[in-house]
Protein backbone atom coordinates (compact mmCIF):
# COMPACT_ATOMS: atom_id res chain seq x y z
CA UNK A 1 0.00 0.00 0.00
CA UNK A 2 1.08 3.40 -1.04
CA UNK A 3 2.25 5.40 1.98
CA UNK A 4 0.14 8.41 1.12
CA UNK A 5 -3.07 6.97 -0.05
CA UNK A 6 -5.39 7.04 3.41
CA UNK A 7 -7.38 4.07 4.39
CA UNK A 8 -10.37 3.50 2.49
CA UNK A 9 -13.69 4.67 4.74
CA UNK A 10 -16.51 2.23 4.61
CA UNK A 11 -18.04 3.96 6.95
CA UNK A 12 -21.26 6.15 7.35
CA UNK A 13 -19.37 9.61 7.71
CA UNK A 14 -17.15 10.74 7.34
CA UNK A 15 -15.97 9.20 4.47
CA UNK A 16 -13.58 8.71 1.35
CA UNK A 17 -12.88 11.63 -0.70
CA UNK A 18 -11.52 12.56 -4.07
CA UNK A 19 -8.59 14.08 -4.17
CA UNK A 20 -9.67 17.58 -5.76
CA UNK A 21 -12.40 17.73 -2.91
CA UNK A 22 -9.16 17.89 -0.79
CA UNK A 23 -7.48 20.21 -2.74
CA UNK A 24 -9.83 22.37 -3.19
CA UNK A 25 -9.41 23.59 0.61
CA UNK A 26 -6.07 24.77 -0.05
CA UNK A 27 -7.10 28.25 -0.11
CA UNK A 28 -7.68 31.31 2.27
CA UNK A 29 -11.28 33.16 1.81
CA UNK A 30 -12.78 35.84 4.02
CA UNK A 31 -16.50 35.03 4.67
CA UNK A 32 -17.52 38.43 3.66
CA UNK A 33 -15.92 37.80 0.41
CA UNK A 34 -17.91 38.44 -2.61
CA UNK A 35 -16.26 34.93 -4.06
CA UNK A 36 -17.64 33.48 -0.58
CA UNK A 37 -20.72 34.34 -1.03
CA UNK A 38 -21.49 33.50 -4.65
CA UNK A 39 -20.20 30.47 -3.87
CA UNK A 40 -23.03 29.73 -1.06
CA UNK A 41 -25.37 31.37 -3.17
CA UNK A 42 -24.86 28.69 -5.41
CA UNK A 43 -24.21 25.80 -3.83
CA UNK A 44 -27.79 26.74 -1.88
CA UNK A 45 -29.41 26.72 -5.05
CA UNK A 46 -27.65 23.40 -6.34
CA UNK A 47 -29.45 21.98 -2.94
CA UNK A 48 -32.79 22.94 -3.89
CA UNK A 49 -32.21 21.68 -7.41
CA UNK A 50 -30.80 18.20 -6.23
CA UNK A 51 -34.58 17.80 -4.22
CA UNK A 52 -36.12 18.72 -7.06
CA UNK A 53 -37.92 21.45 -5.40
CA UNK A 54 -38.57 25.16 -7.23
CA UNK A 55 -37.07 27.92 -5.96
CA UNK A 56 -39.67 29.86 -5.36
CA UNK A 57 -41.91 27.12 -3.06
CA UNK A 58 -38.09 25.76 -1.74
CA UNK A 59 -35.17 27.28 -0.08
CA UNK A 60 -31.93 25.58 1.38
CA UNK A 61 -30.19 26.85 4.69
CA UNK A 62 -26.98 25.79 5.49
CA UNK A 63 -26.18 25.60 9.40
CA UNK A 64 -22.95 24.88 11.41
CA UNK A 65 -21.87 21.57 13.01
CA UNK A 66 -22.25 18.11 11.93
CA UNK A 67 -25.53 16.78 11.00
CA UNK A 68 -27.18 16.54 14.79
CA UNK A 69 -26.47 20.06 14.75
CA UNK A 70 -28.68 20.44 11.59
CA UNK A 71 -31.95 18.23 13.07
CA UNK A 72 -31.40 19.89 16.39
CA UNK A 73 -31.94 23.11 14.73
CA UNK A 74 -35.18 22.25 12.62
CA UNK A 75 -36.45 20.43 15.69
CA UNK A 76 -35.67 23.26 18.19
CA UNK A 77 -36.99 26.28 15.44
CA UNK A 78 -39.86 24.56 14.31
CA UNK A 79 -42.12 23.13 16.72
CA UNK A 80 -44.38 26.21 18.26
CA UNK A 81 -44.93 26.32 21.84
CA UNK A 82 -48.54 24.81 21.49
CA UNK A 83 -47.06 21.94 18.66
CA UNK A 84 -46.26 18.40 19.29
CA UNK A 85 -43.94 16.08 17.58
CA UNK A 86 -44.36 12.39 16.93
CA UNK A 87 -41.41 10.31 16.06
CA UNK A 88 -41.13 7.20 14.11
CA UNK A 89 -38.67 5.47 15.52
CA UNK A 90 -36.39 2.16 14.36
CA UNK A 91 -33.13 3.06 15.28
CA UNK A 92 -30.46 5.04 17.25
CA UNK A 93 -31.01 8.37 15.19
CA UNK A 94 -34.92 8.42 15.29
CA UNK A 95 -34.43 7.89 19.06
CA UNK A 96 -31.81 10.53 18.91
CA UNK A 97 -34.80 12.48 17.69
CA UNK A 98 -36.99 11.51 20.49
CA UNK A 99 -33.91 12.93 22.75
CA UNK A 100 -33.69 16.43 21.50
CA UNK A 101 -37.33 16.99 21.79
CA UNK A 102 -37.30 15.76 25.89
CA UNK A 103 -34.12 18.23 26.22
CA UNK A 104 -36.18 21.06 24.85
CA UNK A 105 -39.46 20.19 26.44
CA UNK A 106 -40.97 19.57 23.46
CA UNK A 107 -44.03 17.45 23.81
CA UNK A 108 -43.20 14.40 22.16
CA UNK A 109 -44.53 10.81 21.38
CA UNK A 110 -43.12 7.92 19.76
CA UNK A 111 -44.56 4.89 17.77
CA UNK A 112 -41.34 2.47 17.91
CA UNK A 113 -40.83 -0.23 15.50
CA UNK A 114 -38.33 -3.12 15.71
CA UNK A 115 -35.10 -1.96 14.18
CA UNK A 116 -35.49 -4.72 11.25
CA UNK A 117 -38.84 -3.47 10.32
CA UNK A 118 -40.41 -0.73 8.44
CA UNK A 119 -42.80 1.85 10.69
CA UNK A 120 -46.39 0.59 10.51
CA UNK A 121 -48.35 3.09 8.28
CA UNK A 122 -51.95 1.71 9.26
CA UNK A 123 -50.57 2.62 12.79
CA UNK A 124 -49.21 5.76 12.27
CA UNK A 125 -52.75 6.54 10.21
CA UNK A 126 -54.66 5.60 13.77
CA UNK A 127 -52.43 7.31 16.21
CA UNK A 128 -52.71 10.94 13.90
CA UNK A 129 -56.38 10.52 13.68
CA UNK A 130 -56.86 9.67 17.34
CA UNK A 131 -54.50 12.82 18.64
CA UNK A 132 -55.33 15.69 16.86
CA UNK A 133 -52.56 17.41 18.84
CA UNK A 134 -49.87 15.98 16.74
CA UNK A 135 -48.79 18.63 14.59
CA UNK A 136 -45.58 17.48 13.34
CA UNK A 137 -44.19 14.33 12.26
CA UNK A 138 -40.90 13.22 12.39
CA UNK A 139 -38.58 9.68 10.76
CA UNK A 140 -35.46 8.99 9.30
CA UNK A 141 -35.09 7.78 5.98
CA UNK A 142 -31.95 5.81 5.68
CA UNK A 143 -31.78 4.56 9.36
CA UNK A 144 -27.69 3.83 9.56
CA UNK A 145 -28.15 2.11 12.63
CA UNK A 146 -29.14 -0.67 10.21
CA UNK A 147 -29.03 0.39 6.53
CA UNK A 148 -32.88 0.09 6.27
CA UNK A 149 -34.92 2.31 4.30
CA UNK A 150 -37.84 3.71 5.33
CA UNK A 151 -40.87 4.45 2.93
CA UNK A 152 -41.10 7.83 3.51
CA UNK A 153 -43.17 8.70 0.37
CA UNK A 154 -45.99 6.78 2.27
CA UNK A 155 -45.60 8.32 5.50
CA UNK A 156 -45.54 11.65 3.65
CA UNK A 157 -49.07 10.71 2.16
CA UNK A 158 -50.74 9.59 5.35
CA UNK A 159 -48.74 12.93 7.38
CA UNK A 160 -50.10 15.93 4.75
CA UNK A 161 -53.42 13.76 4.85
CA UNK A 162 -53.36 14.87 8.41
CA UNK A 163 -52.37 18.17 7.81
CA UNK A 164 -48.85 17.40 10.10
CA UNK A 165 -45.44 18.97 9.20
CA UNK A 166 -43.03 16.43 7.72
CA UNK A 167 -39.40 16.50 8.95
CA UNK A 168 -37.20 13.74 7.40
CA UNK A 169 -33.60 12.92 8.63
CA UNK A 170 -31.88 11.99 5.45
CA UNK A 171 -28.95 12.62 6.63
CA UNK A 172 -27.50 9.60 4.75
CA UNK A 173 -29.37 9.31 1.88
CA UNK A 174 -29.62 12.47 0.04
CA UNK A 175 -27.48 12.43 -3.16
CA UNK A 176 -27.53 8.63 -3.54
CA UNK A 177 -31.21 8.66 -3.54
CA UNK A 178 -33.80 10.60 -5.75
CA UNK A 179 -36.10 12.60 -2.93
CA UNK A 180 -38.29 14.84 -4.68
CA UNK A 181 -39.12 17.34 -1.49
CA UNK A 182 -41.89 19.19 -3.20
CA UNK A 183 -43.68 16.15 -4.42
CA UNK A 184 -43.27 13.93 -1.53
CA UNK A 185 -44.58 16.43 0.76
CA UNK A 186 -41.51 16.88 2.57
CA UNK A 187 -41.72 20.38 4.76
CA UNK A 188 -37.89 19.78 6.16
CA UNK A 189 -35.27 17.82 5.10
CA UNK A 190 -31.75 17.22 6.87
CA UNK A 191 -28.80 15.99 5.21
CA UNK A 192 -24.81 16.94 5.69
CA UNK A 193 -21.63 17.77 3.41
CA UNK A 194 -19.95 14.67 4.44
CA UNK A 195 -22.27 12.08 3.47
CA UNK A 196 -23.49 10.83 -0.24
CA UNK A 197 -22.56 14.26 -1.34
CA UNK A 198 -18.98 13.44 -0.62
CA UNK A 199 -17.84 16.36 1.09
CA UNK A 200 -15.69 17.03 4.05
CA UNK A 201 -17.52 17.50 7.65
CA UNK A 202 -18.47 21.15 9.25
CA UNK A 203 -22.50 21.73 8.14
CA UNK A 204 -25.43 20.22 7.37
CA UNK A 205 -27.90 21.57 5.05
CA UNK A 206 -31.83 21.93 6.27
CA UNK A 207 -34.46 22.24 2.69
CA UNK A 208 -37.06 23.89 3.86
CA UNK A 209 -40.72 24.89 2.27
CA UNK A 210 -40.92 28.32 2.66
CA UNK A 211 -44.71 28.07 3.80
CA UNK A 212 -43.81 26.62 6.24
CA UNK A 213 -40.48 28.01 6.67
CA UNK A 214 -42.02 31.64 7.18
CA UNK A 215 -44.49 31.54 10.29
CA UNK A 216 -41.47 29.82 12.63
CA UNK A 217 -40.19 33.51 13.33
CA UNK A 218 -39.13 33.70 16.57
CA UNK A 219 -39.85 30.55 18.04
CA UNK A 220 -36.80 28.89 18.29
CA UNK A 221 -35.56 27.78 21.56
CA UNK A 222 -31.74 28.38 21.06
CA UNK A 223 -29.62 31.31 19.43
CA UNK A 224 -27.23 29.49 17.60
CA UNK A 225 -29.18 26.96 15.92
CA UNK A 226 -32.04 29.42 15.48
CA UNK A 227 -33.50 28.16 11.48
CA UNK A 228 -35.46 31.05 10.38
CA UNK A 229 -32.66 33.69 11.27
CA UNK A 230 -30.08 31.92 9.94
CA UNK A 231 -31.98 31.74 6.77
CA UNK A 232 -33.50 35.26 7.37
CA UNK A 233 -29.38 36.25 6.99
CA UNK A 234 -28.10 34.56 4.45
CA UNK A 235 -31.53 35.67 2.20
CA UNK A 236 -30.57 39.11 3.16
CA UNK A 237 -26.37 39.53 3.10
CA UNK A 238 -25.47 36.02 1.62
CA UNK A 239 -23.55 35.79 4.99
CA UNK A 240 -23.01 33.72 7.60
CA UNK A 241 -24.73 34.68 11.53
CA UNK A 242 -21.70 33.57 12.60
CA UNK A 243 -18.00 32.26 11.69
CA UNK A 244 -18.64 29.44 8.83
CA UNK A 245 -16.64 26.22 7.84
CA UNK A 246 -15.29 28.32 4.68
CA UNK A 247 -12.83 25.52 3.75
CA UNK A 248 -15.76 22.69 4.01
CA UNK A 249 -18.23 24.67 1.45
CA UNK A 250 -15.66 25.23 -0.64
CA UNK A 251 -14.64 21.25 -0.55
CA UNK A 252 -19.05 20.85 -0.66
CA UNK A 253 -19.33 23.20 -3.81
CA UNK A 254 -16.59 20.83 -5.63
CA UNK A 255 -18.28 17.85 -4.50
CA UNK A 256 -21.33 18.89 -6.00
CA UNK A 257 -19.56 19.53 -9.76
CA UNK A 258 -18.29 16.20 -9.31
CA UNK A 259 -21.39 14.57 -8.52
CA UNK A 260 -22.98 16.61 -11.38
CA UNK A 261 -20.16 15.00 -13.78
CA UNK A 262 -21.05 11.66 -12.64
CA UNK A 263 -24.54 11.94 -13.82
CA UNK A 264 -26.07 13.66 -10.94
CA UNK A 265 -27.84 11.12 -8.08
CA UNK A 266 -28.75 8.21 -10.28
CA UNK A 267 -25.37 7.45 -11.26
CA UNK A 268 -24.15 8.02 -7.82
CA UNK A 269 -26.77 5.59 -6.06
CA UNK A 270 -25.86 3.36 -9.38
CA UNK A 271 -22.29 3.11 -7.97
CA UNK A 272 -23.09 2.43 -4.71
CA UNK A 273 -25.29 -0.15 -5.39
CA UNK A 274 -22.77 -2.14 -7.25
CA UNK A 275 -20.34 -1.38 -4.17
CA UNK A 276 -22.84 -2.68 -1.87
CA UNK A 277 -23.38 -5.71 -4.01
CA UNK A 278 -20.26 -7.19 -4.27
CA UNK A 279 -19.18 -6.30 -0.87
CA UNK A 280 -22.66 -8.63 -0.34
CA UNK A 281 -21.56 -11.70 -2.48
CA UNK A 282 -18.30 -11.41 -1.18
CA UNK A 283 -19.27 -11.13 2.15
CA UNK A 284 -22.06 -14.14 2.02
CA UNK A 285 -19.38 -16.42 -0.14
CA UNK A 286 -17.32 -16.08 3.26
CA UNK A 287 -20.27 -17.09 5.01
CA UNK A 288 -21.34 -14.05 6.97
CA UNK A 289 -25.20 -13.00 7.45
CA UNK A 290 -26.87 -9.95 7.03
CA UNK A 291 -29.13 -8.59 10.10
CA UNK A 292 -31.64 -6.89 7.53
CA UNK A 293 -34.09 -9.14 5.52
CA UNK A 294 -33.58 -8.40 2.04
CA UNK A 295 -36.22 -6.02 1.01
CA UNK A 296 -35.59 -3.94 3.66
CA UNK A 297 -31.61 -3.16 2.47
CA UNK A 298 -30.97 -0.02 1.22
CA UNK A 299 -27.23 0.44 -0.30
CA UNK A 300 -25.93 2.80 2.10
CA UNK A 301 -24.60 0.59 4.55
CA UNK A 302 -25.20 -3.16 5.79
CA UNK A 303 -25.07 -4.87 8.90
CA UNK A 304 -23.30 -8.51 9.30
CA UNK A 305 -23.91 -10.68 12.52
CA UNK A 306 -21.02 -10.94 14.82
CA UNK A 307 -20.07 -14.58 13.35
CA UNK A 308 -21.16 -17.54 15.46
CA UNK A 309 -17.69 -18.22 16.55
CA UNK A 310 -15.32 -18.29 19.83
CA UNK A 311 -12.54 -16.80 18.41
CA UNK A 312 -14.64 -13.69 16.71
CA UNK A 313 -13.62 -10.57 18.63
CA UNK A 314 -14.58 -7.27 16.72
CA UNK A 315 -12.13 -5.25 18.32
CA UNK A 316 -9.73 -7.51 17.03
CA UNK A 317 -11.07 -7.77 13.32
CA UNK A 318 -11.12 -4.23 13.34
CA UNK A 319 -7.64 -3.26 14.02
CA UNK A 320 -6.94 -5.98 11.66
CA UNK A 321 -8.42 -4.74 8.70
CA UNK A 322 -7.74 -1.21 9.42
CA UNK A 323 -3.95 -2.56 9.44
CA UNK A 324 -4.85 -3.41 6.22
CA UNK A 325 -6.14 -0.16 5.29
CA UNK A 326 -9.51 -0.84 5.55
CA UNK A 327 -11.97 0.93 8.03
CA UNK A 328 -15.44 -0.32 9.00
CA UNK A 329 -17.55 0.49 11.60
CA UNK A 330 -18.97 -0.96 14.86
CA UNK A 331 -22.44 -2.23 15.20
CA UNK A 332 -25.56 0.07 17.26
CA UNK A 333 -28.10 -2.24 17.72
CA UNK A 334 -29.91 -2.59 20.98
CA UNK A 335 -30.66 -6.51 20.87
CA UNK A 336 -28.32 -7.78 18.33
CA UNK A 337 -24.24 -8.53 18.08
CA UNK A 338 -23.34 -6.70 14.22
CA UNK A 339 -20.96 -4.82 12.42
CA UNK A 340 -21.19 -2.45 10.05
CA UNK A 341 -19.61 -1.70 6.35
CA UNK A 342 -20.69 1.50 4.90
CA UNK A 343 -21.04 1.55 0.47
CA UNK A 344 -20.76 5.36 0.51
CA UNK A 345 -17.93 7.44 -0.24
CA UNK A 346 -15.28 8.21 -3.37
CA UNK A 347 -14.90 4.48 -2.98
CA UNK A 348 -14.23 1.98 -6.40
CA UNK A 349 -14.24 -1.78 -7.00
CA UNK A 350 -10.51 -2.09 -6.66
CA UNK A 351 -11.41 -0.41 -3.01
CA UNK A 352 -14.20 -3.53 -2.73
CA UNK A 353 -11.87 -6.09 -3.67
CA UNK A 354 -8.70 -4.89 -0.89
CA UNK A 355 -11.61 -5.16 1.21
CA UNK A 356 -12.65 -8.53 0.45
CA UNK A 357 -9.15 -10.14 0.74
CA UNK A 358 -8.56 -8.33 3.53
CA UNK A 359 -11.46 -9.67 5.32
CA UNK A 360 -10.57 -13.15 3.69
CA UNK A 361 -6.96 -12.57 5.14
CA UNK A 362 -8.55 -11.62 8.74
CA UNK A 363 -10.62 -14.91 9.09
CA UNK A 364 -7.70 -16.93 8.45
CA UNK A 365 -5.64 -15.19 10.80
CA UNK A 366 -8.04 -15.14 13.35
CA UNK A 367 -8.50 -18.89 13.25
CA UNK A 368 -12.70 -18.44 12.31
CA UNK A 369 -14.05 -20.54 10.02
CA UNK A 370 -17.49 -19.92 9.07
CA UNK A 371 -19.99 -22.54 7.62
CA UNK A 372 -20.91 -21.20 4.13
CA UNK A 373 -24.77 -22.38 3.12
C1 LIG B 1 -24.77 10.48 10.26
C2 LIG B 1 -26.19 10.61 10.65
C3 LIG B 1 -26.65 11.67 11.46
C4 LIG B 1 -25.80 12.77 12.00
O1 LIG B 1 -24.63 12.43 12.54
P1 LIG B 1 -23.49 13.49 12.86
O2 LIG B 1 -22.46 12.64 13.51
O3 LIG B 1 -24.04 14.51 13.76
O4 LIG B 1 -23.06 14.07 11.54
C5 LIG B 1 -28.01 11.74 11.71
N1 LIG B 1 -28.86 10.85 11.22
C6 LIG B 1 -28.47 9.85 10.41
C7 LIG B 1 -29.49 8.91 9.87
C8 LIG B 1 -27.12 9.68 10.12
O5 LIG B 1 -26.73 8.68 9.32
Amino acid sequence: MNSWKDKALFTPGPLTTSRTVKQSMLRDLGSRDTQFIQLVFEIRRRLVHLAHASLEAYTSIIMQGSGTFGIESVITSVIPADGKLLVLVNGAYGERIVQMAQVHHIPVIVLQCPEDQVPDIQLLREILTEDQQISHVAVVHCETTTGIINPIQAIGEVVKKHDCIFIVDAMSSFGAYEIPVEGWGIDFLISSSNKCIEGVPGFSFILANKKTLSPVKGSARTLALDLYAQWEELEKTGQFRFTPPVQALMAFNQALIELDEEGGIIARGERYRKISESILSGMQDMGFVTYLDPENRGYIITSFRYPDNSNFNFNTFYQKLSDKGCVIYPGKLSRADCFRIGHIGRLDDADVFVLLSAIRDTLNEMKIELPVS
